[in-house]
């Protein structure tokens, strides 16, 4: 049992917000998952379901425990209903500004005064979300990663207004969900993706230079430096089309060359070629 809060609201059923609700009431919270359409929350719920039964298939949860997790979950398309006395609300909506900011305005007349509030957002500056917050001290980000309950990560971002107290109880928070918290400034890129996006920019400059091949550059990072998977196959993983939005993010707000785009990369995407979803990138993907 979670030693910060008594229960959690989750704002999005989507990819990322299903998998927080999942391991938010694996860890024993009641948890309360919100998206603007009651049968949008229900896909969430299946998919943590789905999830679940595999973990039961797999000897790693029993089926007590999954049945625990899925009683401890609310569903829900009243905004106001899933904000009564939530005493933390983590945000999962679309990484659009206007939409994060028109939630927060109709978030924060409803929750109480001492609530924490984080944002799931993996690019969107902290600070600058929290600009017109009536509390920013008690806002700060919790980057999750996908898929949510198996990967251990979590991001806390401090933004320039966010409270020591309210990162404390955050790390906390992050550490009962039985994730490994790091705690990061406010900057692009948080720690992550700025050091991710590198290693995957460096490694479609040297297919485009004829270095090595694709399989060969992977397997340079897992053989030789013990990366579970090579860079091209994450970046396939990922989405080609994600990693150009966030490396033309990262050049333009870190002004480093060592974040410009690839013409590779751009051509790739121009072409479709957008790895795994469409089943060419640096590999060919079977079709599911
Ligand atoms: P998604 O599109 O899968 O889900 C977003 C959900 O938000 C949808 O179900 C949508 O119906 C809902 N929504 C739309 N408007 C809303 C509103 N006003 N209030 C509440 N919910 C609303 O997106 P996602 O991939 O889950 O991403 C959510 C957030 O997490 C984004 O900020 C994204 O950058 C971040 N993130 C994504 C990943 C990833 O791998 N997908 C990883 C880390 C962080």
């Amino acid at each position: 049992m979670t030693a910060s809060f008594q229960r959690v609201s989750i704002l999005g059923a989507g990819t990322m917000g299903h998998g927080i609700a999942h391991v938010c009431a694996a860890a024993g919270l009641p948890t309360t998952l919100y998206d603007i359409d009651l049968s949008v929350v229900e896909v969430g719920f299946d998919r943590i379901r789905a999830n679940l039964d595999k973990g039961v298939s797999l000897e790693k949860i029993t089926v007590e425990e999954r049945d625990a997790t899925l009683q401890r979950i609310e569903l829900t398309s009243e905004l106001a209903y899933a904000l009564q006395h939530a005493p933390l609300v983590i945000e999962a909506a679309p990484e659009s500004i206007e939409v994060k900011l028109n939630l927060f305005r109709l978030v924060e007349q409803r929750v109480g005064e001492d609530a924490v509030f984080a944002t799931n957002t993996s690019s969107l500056s902290i600070s600058k979300l929290a600009a017109d917050l009536r509390f920013p001290g008690r806002f700060l980000g919790l980057h999750f990663f996908n898929p949510v309950h198996i990967m251990k990560l979590v991001e806390v971002v401090v933004g320039e207004r966010t409270s020591k107290h309210t990162l404390d109880l955050s790390v906390a928070f992050a550490r009962s969900l039985g994730k490994e918290p790091i705690v990061v400034k406010d900057s692009p890129g948080f720690a992550s993706s700025r050091l991710g996006i590198v290693l995957g920019l460096e490694a479609i400059r040297m297919v485009e230079s004829g270095v090595a091949s694709p399989t060969d550059i992977d397997k340079a990072m897992m053989l030789g430096y013990r990366h579970p998977m090579g860079p091209l196959k994450l970046t396939d993983l990922v989405g080609l089309d994600i990693r150009l939005d966030i490396a033309e993010y990262l050049h333009r707000t870190l002004k480093s060359e060592a974040f410009r785009p690839p013409e590779l990369l751009r051509r790739m995407v121009a072409e479709g070629k957008l790895g795994k979803k469409t089943g060419e990138g640096f590999y060919r993907w079977e079709t599911e």
